[in-house]
This record gives structure tokens, C-alpha cells and sequence, in this order.
């Protein structure tokens, strides 16, 4: 395990880390600070959970930069991302922008000129239908929530999720690290990686040897229902992963069960 503590990653990021450690959560949630040296706008990504004490540590942190809060942006609608939505939007004033629920929507492209700073929505759907990046142009960093983490790898969050999305949006990411565009990922846990494209690429190769091994294991049951081809699926695929992972790998495969259209609905 690295021991990632957040802090600055250049003069215009830094990330302010929610002491929320998990086996899904990694060290905790990240909490992204930006804003343009000298100007008196930040912009914050996933505050987080509902943790008081973090949300006045993120706030501290702002004001140290000489900002206020003028935009808060939500990766997606997961708890350790967005629980404190509606909190934060009291204690900031600051508009609430991504695609959960509660924010108002951003649109694939969209361009959000705050801070000093040019900030675009790239709607990536797969870990969740709402999960949206955000690409900081000018360093090409992608804040890139659950889509892709500092460590391991994602889960695609069935029912919600869906992993032909998923593949769809990695391909996307992919073009994105492919032409320079993206250069650094600035997950929603974990450490930050300045090397995007290989990063995107070993997702993407370790989702398809997945799905190959889920094919293979569902083939000797493929008379079950999809929810107990799902339990002997994990018991044979994730057998090399901790079991307190194992709900959450089974979202996966039922994800995967879904995608391969196998097991008895
Ligand atoms: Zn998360």
C-alpha cells in the first residue's frame, strides 16, 4: 500500500484527502482544489461525504489559497463523493454542477470558465450511468472520479453501471491520452498518475481479461439464474482478491453476466 496523503500537484491543484479509508475508498475520498494562482475563485471537486470536519478542512484550505469556493463539481452520485452535497452548497453559496442528483447537469464539452481556468465536462459513463470527468486543458490532468482510481481497479456499479458504457468511455479516454490531451489522472482515490495513456490502456485490457475469465467460469453453469451464476463466478474469478471486495466485484460480474447476456435473467 502507498501512502498517498494528497497535497498540492502543482501550482493550481491540490487535493484536500477525506479521512474515509476503505477497501473501496482506498486511502479515503479526494477532494480536488483548483484555482489559477492570484485569482480569488476555486473550484472544488467531490467534497465528499457527509464529514463536517472535512468540508471545514477543504473550506480552510481554500481561503489559504486567498479563493472562495465559486464552483463545486461532482464526479457522480456515490456517497463518498457527493453525500455532502447539499451541505456544501450551503456553506459556499457556490453553484452545484455534474450529473447526480441535486447538481445541474453539465453537458459532454461544456467549457467552464471559473477560477481563472478553462475546465471541461467529458461525460464518462460505465462505473455509474452519471459519472462525468473533468480535464483541467492547460495541464491536461483528467479528474476522473471513480472512472479510473490510483490503485487497482474500478468497479462497474450494477444495476446502475453498465460495462458496455464503461468500455465506451475508456475507449474515449483512451483517443484522449492517445493525442496528449490527457496527460495526468487525478482520481477520486488514490494516488495522482502522470501516466495516462498506459494507465487507460492496462484498464481496458484488464476489463477484456476479465470478461474472458467470467465467459470461461460461466460456461460450465450456464444453466443457473444470473444472481447464483453471479455467486459461483465470483468464487472462481475473484478467488485471488479480498473477500470484503467480493460485493463489489460481484456488481462487476453481474455487470459482465449482463454484457455477455449469460444466466437466466
Ligand atoms: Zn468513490
Amino acid at each position: 500500500m502507498t501512502s498517498w496523503k494528497g497535497g498540492p500537484l502543482n501550482e493550481r491543484v491540490t487535493c484536500t484527502l477525506c479521512p474515509n479509508p476503505g477497501p473501496m475508498t482506498l486511502e479515503g475520498t479526494n477532494t480536488w482544489i483548483l484555482s489559477a494562482p492570484g485569482s480569488d475563485e476555486a473550484i472544488v471537486i467531490d467534497p465528499g461525504p457527509l464529514d463536517e470536519e472535512h468540508l471545514q478542512q477543504v473550506l480552510a484550505d481554500v481561503a489559504g489559497r486567498g479563493a472562495r469556493v465559486a464552483l463545486a463539481l461532482f464526479t457522480h452520485g456515490h456517497w463518498d463523493h457527493a453525500e455532502s452535497l447539499e451541505r456544501f452548497a450551503e456553506l459556499t453559496g457556490a453553484p452545484v454542477r455534474g450529473n447526480c442528483p441535486g447538481a445541474e447537469p453539465v453537458s459532454d464539452g461544456e467549457v467552464l470558465e471559473v477560477a481563472g481556468l478553462r475546465t471541461v465536462a467529458v461525460l464518462t459513463p460505465g462505473h455509474t450511468m452519471d459519472s462525468v470527468c473533468f480535464l483541467l486543458e492547460q495541464d491536461g490532468v483528467l479528474f476522473t472520479g471513480d472512472t479510473i482510481l490510483g490503485r487497482g481497479t474500478t468497479v462497474v456499479a450494477h444495476p446502475d453501471g453498465q460495462l458496455a458504457a464503461y468500455l465506451s468511455s475508456l475507449d474515449r479516454l483512451a483517443g484522449l491520452a492517445a493525442d496528449g490531451t490527457v496527460r495526468t489522472l487525478a482520481p477520486g482515490h488514490g494516488p495522482v498518475l502522470t501516466d495516462a495513456a498506459p494507465t487507460v490502456q492496462q484498464y481496458a485490457d484488464h476489463r477484456q481479461e476479465r470478461l474472458a475469465q467470467v465467459r470461461d467460469a460461466a460456461r460450465e453453469s450456464a444453466d443457473l439464474s444470473r444472481s447464483d451464476l453471479a455467486d459461483a463466478v465470483v468464487a472462481s474469478v475473484y478467488a485471488d482478491v479480498p473477500r470484503d471486495v467480493w460485493p463489489a466485484a460481484r456488481q462487476s460480474v453481474l455487470a459482465q453476466l449482463d454484457y455477455l447476456d449469460l444466466g437466466r435473467p
